[in-house]
């Protein structure tokens, strides 16, 4: 099937964030598919509306034949022919627009999931925050559903459905003004009543979506924490905490059944209503002879389609503000205006010596009070700088801003006398390697995690980074070895395992600034000592730039920061320091 592509960067700008626009998108995406769907489906319905007229040309020949033997028996054969070939064509039109969308649906789901993800990667952290990971990935396959949902109503239910009312008004128009004009009432009321009620649900079913959204997202989170529940015993109150959420949700699903409810019966009351209608009026024209009983057949035939057409629609029209509300809640969720990526027109950052330093920087988190007041630093290049202070100091949003997970309010940070904020982000993360405090490992092989570090890293490459990183004897070990998974949250290795991988995949990327964040507290003092050793012999010129709390790593240091409350109290040599006798002589002691 034929499709437009979106520009990968453009598009993320571009996804409209009202559920109308976002069906638009997907529509234009792949419009000659969709197109070919709405003929295919326009040219089903106008032949279903036919069958009732085919039907009814037999009947009028059939009692023409009775009467008239011969004459008639030619246009008999010719309406059988034409209902015969109404229904295949019928037949034949329906089949071919479900193999389009055959064709459409995966692809469009695809891209939608791609999309979305694409826009999630660039939402800014402060967004990231508000929900948890599963949660956001749900969000992500309901919308694409949702999609799929609607635009297989629209294309499937509600536009032939129309057509099918057109024709059958234009055909009753031909045969017997006086039907076409109730139907026509019949139908402007139908669509006014199902418009009122369309806007009374919206907003039930947006209210819908988010409570369910909030109890996955609740389910999620109790699932993750499973084990600390059990060490705590107290599955039993998470299960009460689980109850408050459904009886929560219970309420407002019961305010949308009620809506549903009242869909139905007006939905079931209009189209008995044109069943009775129409049928009366049919009889009492037929009863003063203005109408045949070709006629009456064909007004009987269309009623029943009509009908059919009508309850299919209530049901339809239910599923229809379901969908709206999970699109609604997904894309309020998902599409967020992009945090400032890798704008081309800036010149990427080039890192010769790694030397640091923070002007006048201004910082607090969107939901808290200021970290920074002020705060100006100077880090030297090719230096091991420890940063340390009591919990809270600061010491971990400092290097989020030098990595821009977060933009300081005012002030501005510098690599090398160029401002990162006017150079391409990638470039800044290039050339920093990051050891967490608590590794994040993906569930994919250990060859992968620590390659992660670099892409293109050679086989040797990765067993050098992993022996430096003490990880290559006991992944050798393993049943798997290098290709063993690392388990949700890298659970199948050990809290020092972990960290081990994740200082493999720092020293496999070779960056000029490397940031250690507490990253060698779950390793055992033998390891630990190796480890720092590495400092001195294979990272040689690498800017260093250490957060601990451990004596022992403090030592190693050839400058140390010590914070307070967002600003530098001390700051020298570990022996200058000790001389001092201020809080970092506290702290070591
Ligand atoms: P620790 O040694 O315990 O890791 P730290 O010195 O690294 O502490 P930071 O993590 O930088 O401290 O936190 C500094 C302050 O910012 C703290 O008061 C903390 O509560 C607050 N803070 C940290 N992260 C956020 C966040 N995402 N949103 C709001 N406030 C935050």
């Amino acid at each position: 099937m034929n499709c437009r592509s979106l520009p990968e960067q453009q598009d993320i700008r571009r996804l409209p964030s009202t559920p109308l626009r976002f069906l638009v998108v997907w529509a234009r995406f792949q419009w000659p598919g969709y197109s070919l769907v709405l003929i295919l489906q326009t040219l089903q319905a106008s032949l279903t509306i036919l069958i009732p007229y085919a039907t009814s040309l037999i009947i009028a020949a059939v009692t023409r034949t009775s009467l008239d033997k011969t004459g008639a028996t030619s246009t008999l054969n010719l309406s059988v022919t034409m209902f015969l070939a109404v229904v295949f064509g019928e037949m034949l039109s329906a089949r071919l627009a479900g193999a389009c969308y055959v064709g459409l649906l995966p692809r469009q789901r695809h891209e939608i999931i791609r999309r979305l993800t694409h826009c999630l990667q660039l939402h800014p952290a402060t967004h990231r925050e508000n929900d948890s990971c599963g949660a956001l990935g749900h969000r992500i396959q309901d919308t694409a559903i949702a999609v799929d949902q609607l635009s297989g109503i629209l294309l499937f239910d509600f536009w032939p459905g129309s057509i099918a009312l057109a024709s059958a008004i234009l055909l009753l128009a031909l045969t017997s003004p006086p039907l076409a004009v109730m139907l026509l009432v019949w139908a402007l009321l139908f669509t006014a009543g199902s418009a009122c009620f369309a806007l009374r649900s919206k907003s039930a079913a947006v209210a819908e979506a988010e409570a369910r959204s909030r109890t996955s997202g609740f389910l999620i989170d109790a699932l993750f924490n499973l084990e600390t529940s059990r060490l705590f015993a107290n599955l039993a109150g998470e299960r009460r905490l689980l109850d408050q959420r459904l009886d929560e949700e219970m309420k407002v699903v019961r305010s949308t059944l009620r809506q549903h409810e009242a869909i139905r019966w007006f939905q079931l009351a209009s189209s008995a209503a044109l069943t009775a209608g129409t049928l009366l009026m049919a009889l009492w024209l037929w009863q003063h002879g203005k109408i045949g009983i070709a006629e009456f057949t064909l007004v009987a035939g269309i009623n029943l389609i009509i009908i059919n057409d009508a309850h299919n629609l209530s049901q339809r029209f239910i599923d229809i503000f379901e969908c709206y509300g999970t699109l609604s809640n997904g894309i309020d969720r998902l599409i967020k205006p992009a945090e400032p990526c890798d704008d081309t027109e800036h010149p990427p950052l080039v890192v010769t010596q790694g030397q640091i330093t923070f002007e006048h920087i201004h910082f607090s988190y969107p939901t808290g009070r200021p970290v920074f007041r002020d705060l100006s630093l100077s880090l030297p290049a090719g230096k091991r700088i420890g940063v340390v202070g009591h919990s809270g100091a600061g010491k971990s949003t400092l290097f989020r801003l030098l990595l821009r997970l977060y933009e300081p309010q005012q002030g501005r940070i510098l690599i090398d006398g160029q401002i990162v904020g006017e150079h391409q982000r990638s470039s800044l993360l290039a050339q920093i390697s990051v050891i967490p405090q608590e590794p994040r490992l993906f569930n994919r092989s250990l060859l992968d995690n620590i390659r992660y570090g670099r892409q293109d890293a050679s086989h040797e490459e990765v067993i050098e980074a992993a022996s430096l990183a003490q990880c290559h004897d006991f992944i050798t070990r393993l049943p798997e070895g290098y290709h063993t998974p690392a388990g949700e949250n890298g659970a199948r290795l050990s809290g020092g395992q972990q960290q081990r991988i994740a200082i493999a995949r720092a020293i496999l990327k070779k960056a000029p600034i490397l940031i250690m964040d507490e990253a060698t507290a779950s390793l055992d003092p033998l390891t630990e000592k190796t480890l720092l050793g590495l400092l001195d012999t294979h990272l040689k010129d690498t800017t260093v730039l250490v957060i601990t709390h451990n004596p022992k790593t403090m030592i190693q240091l050839d400058e140390i920061l010590v914070f307070e409350q967002g600003e530098i109290k001390e700051q020298g040599t570990h022996a200058e320091l000790l001389k001092a006798d201020g809080t970092y002589a506290k702290m070591f002691a």
